[in-house]
């Protein structure tokens, strides 16, 4: 079981990540599900459960993610650190395919990340699909 958040620190973290996983971008509001609150570094790997290093993920990137902090890259085959949605960018690692549902990742970093989290996975993508059809997605910014 995951170390005890204060309800402080967790409505802290939802102010700062905002309604929408920090890795696949799917938003709370779609999911069904409340987004999860993660450790960006987990804590079998040492990150601490303090605010620079908690944000919000859907239950399936959370899930996929579980104890990792890095992954190969399927492009170099090097081990590289997993995205972290506090202090990268998406948009320098990541980018939607024209018709928006799928992840392309733009650097190892990103290419890794969607390969452990499984970011397209069949599930998600059919309801991308479905979001793209109702002028959901892909989100503007
Ligand atoms: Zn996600």
């Amino acid at each position: 079981m995951s170390t005890y958040i204060p309800a402080d620190l967790r409505r802290q973290v939802r102010a700062d990540a905002g309604r929408r996983c920090g890795y696949c971008l799917s938003p709370e509001m779609l999911m069904g599900i409340p987004l999860e609150i993660e450790h960006i570094l987990p804590e079998v790997a040492g990150g601490l459960t303090v605010r620079e290093n908690l944000w919000r993920a859907c239950h399936s990137c959370n899930k996929f993610k579980g104890g990792r902090s890095e992954f190969t890259d399927p492009v170099t085959n090097t081990l590289v650190p997993l995205f972290n949605p506090r202090f990268q960018r998406w948009r320098e690692h990541f980018q939607w395919s024209s018709e928006g549902t799928l992840i392309i990742g733009l650097t190892p970093c990103g290419r890794a990340t969607i390969e452990a989290l499984q970011m397209n996975n069949e599930y998600i993508v059919e309801a991308r699909h479905l979001w793209v059809i109702a002028s959901w997605h892909p989100p503007a910014n």
